[in-house]
């Protein structure tokens, strides 16, 4: 008799969702006002914008200046 197992199928892991208001900046929530890259629109918090344009930051995504 064949009676072969058919393996099960791997589990597939879950897809990594990032937050739509997750700030990548502070790697938390965001707060308040909003800030969006304008080259691939990640949205950071205007604070961690603010506080990434005066330390010459990058876009964590895309490495485009933080410009508002
Ligand atoms: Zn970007
Ligand atoms: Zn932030």
């Amino acid at each position: 008799m064949n009676d072969k197992k058919i393996p099960s199928p791997p589990v597939l892991p879950p897809k990594i969702k990032i937050k739509e208001n997750f700030c990548l900046f502070h790697k938390g929530e965001i707060e308040g006002e909003t800030y969006t890259c304008p080259k691939c629109g990640t949205k950071y918090c205007l604070k961690c914008a603010k506080k990434a344009r005066s330390e010459a930051k990058l876009c964590v995504k895309c490495k485009q200046l933080v410009m508002m």
